[in-house]
């Protein structure tokens, strides 16, 4: 059993923190700018998403979910509050150290698939370990490039694939390296139904066949039903916290947010 810490019972998924758990926030508070003009983006969020967990953000524009993203990821640091990555506490960390920890343990997809125009689809797969000064395990580009369906594709550069493929090269670019967490955000928005469901069945498969801890901000309920939990945001706070929902209940729910 992990340790738990009792926090305000805002939601029974919420009101026992799972210790252990590679994704935390207590207590976090995002303010921009001063006075009349500040903005409260983030109003004292407590979230902790479980090793294995693909877990979906969403809420009405406007509610927080890229403030929470960047704050869960180490991009900002918070007015107030904790963030935990993979164990760190970010507020105590230097800016080498956080630097070291995003490259290291955390994946990024994003709506853009930001790959290299000049590399191979492999090449791409592989930039981040060769940044770090790695070597990437030739057996285990093989394993993602068949698990994205890009084996023949590997030689390929980024023009000569659909905006799917290209996106699919950018899920293999974060799992290879194992990372504690995958943040997407909006990784299917540029991308025809078909193409973002198979970007979604990957990240599905990613959970279920590696472990892979996923937090995914989507503004599309079907996109959000894949995931195994679904936390919705309104004006800086989680309102729900759903477990495992389909799309209708996702629609329901987020309809009752944004009123
Ligand atoms: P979402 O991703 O749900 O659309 P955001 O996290 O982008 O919401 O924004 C939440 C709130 O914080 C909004 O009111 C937005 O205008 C404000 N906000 C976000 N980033 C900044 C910033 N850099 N400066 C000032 N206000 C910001």
């Amino acid at each position: 059993m992990s340790p738990t810490l009792a926090l305000s019972p805002v939601h029974p998924l919420v009101d026992a923190v799972d210790l252990d758990a590679p994704v935390q926030a207590h207590g976090l508070v995002r303010r921009y700018g001063d006075g009349d003009a500040a903005v409260e983006a983030l109003r004292g969020v407590d979230l902790a998403v479980p090793h294995g967990q693909f877990c979906a953000v969403m809420g009405p524009s406007g509610s927080g979910k890229s403030t929470l993203l960047h704050h869960l990821a180490g991009l900002d640091t918070p007015t107030a509050g904790t963030v935990l990555l993979d164990g760190h506490d970010l507020s105590s960390m230097k800016d080498d150290a956080l630097t070291k920890l995003r490259r290291d343990r955390v994946g990024f997809v994003f709506q853009a698939f930001n790959l290299l125009s000049t590399l191979s689809a492999q090449e791409n797969i592989t930039l981040p370990l060769a940044l770090a000064g790695k070597k990437a395990d030739p057996a285990k580009v093989e394993d993602v490039l068949a698990r994205v369906g890009l084996l023949e594709r590997r030689h390929h550069r980024p023009y000569a694939l659909s905006g799917g493929q290209q996106q699919r090269v950018a899920v293999a670019r974060a799992i290879l390296a194992e990372p504690a967490v995958l943040f997407a955000d909006e990784p299917t928005g540029n991308l025809d139904s078909a193409a973002g469901a198979a970007v979604l069945a990957l990240l599905r498969d990613a959970v279920d066949a590696l472990g892979q801890t996923i937090v995914m901000v989507t503004h599309d309920a079907s996109a959000a039903a894949v995931a195994d939990r679904v936390v919705i945001l309104a004006d800086g706070a989680i309102v729900a916290d759903l477990d495992a929902p389909d799309e209708p209940a996702v629609v329901a729910a987020l309809r009752e947010a944004s009123r």
